[in-house]
């Protein structure tokens, strides 16, 4: 039983029914799933919880679905690891990594699709659909595949081939757009309004955002029920950003954390697509859209729906911002692939680099406990790193040509 009173209107507070509906009739502003937490607070422990399945529906009283209906893939509870050696090499002291590479499809996608579609399937849709920047299309097509339902995933012609490979072998429809993502969104806008389709990122909207929230309540789990001081977290539309602190804000409202929900909340994003960033930056409350020009495409929406709600977020619990170069963005790659053996995607670049800026500024700081979100994996984005990251030496198969090479000292 999913503990929901209705949608909520993040406008004007308006409510509507449960509902695949997604922006308030009255002023057009986005609607979000209410719950009745008093129930939760009942009905919930941290011991059902542990008892639970090993993935994100051991927080299924949390969550908008009923349990039962879930298109599932095995996705969530992703490993928290202790990063000393990166913490050491930016002078801080508590950091950890949440490592969203670990999920079916390899990014922290798979949470808001399986909270969306499993959705869907409760209102009787019989095909998936999603505007995509490259990681939404392979999750999408991965659980239709898996549920035995058509899909229609669409992405900007210029994708990366890795994530253009990893969605069509699934065996949806993947229509590539002559455009930016912010033209395959309002493509898909049109569509949704066209066809009895779910898009899980336009007309299930409120129910995928809250996928998101279960990054939080895992970090909180991982660290004994505690919430993190600092954590960095990247963002394109903004939603994932939000949805972290209200993942929080909702734990300790229903008893389940240790202490409070008193966390900072810094997002990050690449140079060549920082609409949230810069207007954080200017001290604006003006989001203008950009044409992104970035390796980071995951990222790359120029036009961020949730733009506002993330810098509110970030200014509210006095976090910060960066926009980082693509080099930066490769050289963040390399570094946590360096010190901590993850090898994340450009998006994790920008992560780490963001990470790498706001310690140099000393926003994020040593006496803190600080948890980033790396939430793609790097082999999805081996383009960014290819002419940085090949063999140490390439020699003839002899003892001489290998101790040519290596002046070898210990045995
Ligand atoms: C989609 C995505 C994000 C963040 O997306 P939001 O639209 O801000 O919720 C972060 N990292 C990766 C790798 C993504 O694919
Ligand atoms: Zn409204």
């Amino acid at each position: 039983m999913a503990f929901v009173d209705g949608l909520r209107c993040r406008e004007c507070g308006r409510e509507y029914a449960a509902d695949p509906i997604y922006t308030c009739e009255w002023c057009f502003g986005p609607l979000e799933v209410a719950y009745d937490y008093e129930a939760i607070t009942k009905a919930t422990s941290r011991e059902k919880i542990a008892a639970g399945p090993a993935s994100l529906w051991r927080y299924a009283d949390l969550l908008p679905v009923e349990r039962n209906a879930a298109v599932d893939l095995g996705t969530g509870f992703t490993p928290l690891v202790r990063a000393d050696r990166l913490a050491a090499e930016l002078g801080l002291g508590e950091v950890w990594v949440k490592n969203d590479t670990r999920n079916p499809t390899n990014s922290f996608k798979d949470r808001v699709v399986t909270i969306a579609m499993s959705k869907a399937l409760e209102f009787g849709f019989k095909v998936l659909a999603c505007a995509s920047t490259g990681n939404l299309a392979n999750s999408v097509a991965a659980h239709a595949a898996h549920a035995g339902l058509r899909s229609y995933v669409f992405v900007p012609s210029n994708l990366e081939q890795g994530k253009i490979v990893t969605t069509a072998v699934y065996g949806g429809n993947l229509v590539a757009i002559e455009g930016n993502y912010d033209d395959v969104n309002r493509l898909c806008a049109e569509l949704a309004g066209m066809y009895p389709w779910a898009f899980v990122n336009v007309n299930m909207r409120p129910y995928y955002a809250e996928g998101s929230k279960t990054l939080a309540f895992e970090t909180a789990e991982q660290l004994g029920w505690q919430a993190p001081d600092h954590v960095v977290v990247p963002a394109a539309s903004g939603s994932l950003l939000t949805k972290v602190l209200k993942g929080f804000h909702e734990l300790h409202q229903v008893g389940l954390l240790d202490g409070d929900a008193d966390v900072r909340v810094s997002g990050a994003q690449a140079l060549g697509c920082s609409p949230i960033a810069t207007a954080y930056l200017d001290e604006s409350d003006t989001i203008r859209p950009v044409k992104p020009d970035t390796i980071a495409k995951s990222l790359a929406i120029g036009n961020p729906a949730d733009g506002y709600f993330a810098l509110e977020a970030v200014r509210t619990t006095g976090g910060g911002f960066a926009a980082v170069s693509d080099g930066e963005i490769v050289e963040g790659m390399r570094l946590l692939a360096r010190t901590e053996g993850i090898f994340a995607e450009t998006a994790g670049g920008v992560t780490i680099a963001t990470l790498q800026r706001l310690a140099a500024e000393g926003v994020v700081r040593a006496d803190e406990r600080v948890v980033v979100y790396i939430t793609g994996h790097g082999l999805k984005t081996l383009d960014a790193v290819v002419s940085v990251a090949g063999p140490t030496a390439t020699i003839k198969p002899t003892l001489d040509a290998f101790h040519e090479a290596f002046d070898i000292e210990e045995q």
